[in-house]
């Protein structure tokens, strides 16, 4: 290709961009899904997080995980005013105890469910809720009718393997990590900073 043609097909392509960047002229907080078996989700997620806190942006963070883990991106972010919500049931997920786990799942539920009720806040992050709706700790139809009516600005992230397909109809953006390779499976240990 010479640099006429060249330029010719860089032109044509940035007509193409720009139209679509005319057409998309909506503003509306949107519903954004990280799932898949590969790793990047809650990072992808926390990335957003930072990117909106550096716009002074209300963030909140509510985190369907068990246990009591240390986590960098909470030691950062609440630093800046991210209030975060971890479900603790004091139980591992060696120790299934349903009960225990429904309650505690409630529990954070209704934290995120201040959350999305509330106008101040415009990037609501839940965190591996996908697993308390395929165990069934959690109601489908409850999570989509409080993100359905949440306020309009609003932005929400979902995170989580296996997201039910509901929950992906419905959402703006969803980008599905996909495993290509994981250093865990060649044996090298997870690490503080890369893994959490
Ligand atoms: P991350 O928090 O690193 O973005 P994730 O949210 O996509 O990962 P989770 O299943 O929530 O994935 O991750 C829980 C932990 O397992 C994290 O420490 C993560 O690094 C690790 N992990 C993620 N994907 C894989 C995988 N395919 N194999 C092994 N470990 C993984
Ligand atoms: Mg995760």
């Amino acid at each position: 290709m010479n640099d006429a043609q060249h330029q010719k097909r860089q032109q044509r392509l940035k007509e193409k961009v720009d139209t679509r960047i005319e057409q998309a002229q909506r503003e509306q907080g949107i519903l954004m899904i990280f799932t898949g078996n590969g790793k990047g989700k809650t990072t992808a997620a926390m990335g957003t997080a930072t990117r909106a806190v550096g716009h002074q942006k209300k963030v909140g963070v509510v985190q369907f995980i068990k246990g009591t883990w240390e986590n960098g991106e909470r030691n950062l972010l609440e630093q800046f005013g991210v209030p975060f919500y971890v479900m603790e049931t004091g139980f591992t997920w060696e120790t299934q105890d349903k009960s225990t786990d429904t309650t505690a799942c409630l529990n954070t539920w209704q934290y995120a469910l201040k959350l999305l009720n509330n106008p101040e806040y415009d990037l609501v992050i839940l965190d591996e809720i996908t697993y308390m709706i395929s165990f069934n700790y959690l109601s489908l139809d409850e999570v989509i009718s409080a993100i359905s009516s949440r306020p309009a600005h609003q932005n929400v992230i979902i995170t989580g393997r296996g997201c039910h397909r509901k929950l992906i109809e419905l959402a703006d953006t969803v980008t599905e990590m996909r495993p290509v390779k994981h250093a865990f499976d060649s044996g090298i240990k997870a690490q503080q900073g890369i893994d959490w």
